[in-house]
């Protein structure tokens, strides 16, 4: 593996059927595009917070579910599905009519 590549592991067999790797440019800023497969396997929407964990010389995103869903509060979650809500979220929730 060269040092400019990044493999990004997923979950889902939907992803065996789809590249397990891209090439991608970092630019001045030291950013990269997250390839939009990849973001919809790991089903990642704009605003949603991702883990970078440094592992030699490569690195694994992942989505970072320490965090609720709608706000990003990081306290009191509870899990709804694959995701998680904060307490006040919940409560905002319940005071819908
Ligand atoms: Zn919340």
């Amino acid at each position: 593996m060269h040092n400019d590549t990044v493999v990004l592991l997923a979950k889902g067999v939907k992803f065996m059927a789809k590249p397990s790797f891209f090439i991608k440019h970092v630019d001045e800023l030291g950013r990269i595009v997250l390839p939009k497969p990849v973001r919809e396997i790991l089903e990642l929407k704009p605003r949603d917070e991702v883990k970078i964990v440094l592992n030699g010389d490569s690195i694994t995103i992942t989505k970072n579910k320490d965090s609720c869903t709608f706000c990003g509060n990081k306290d009191g979650l509870a899990q709804f599905g694959k995701d998680f809500i904060c307490k006040s979220c919940v409560a905002k929730i319940s005071d819908l009519k």
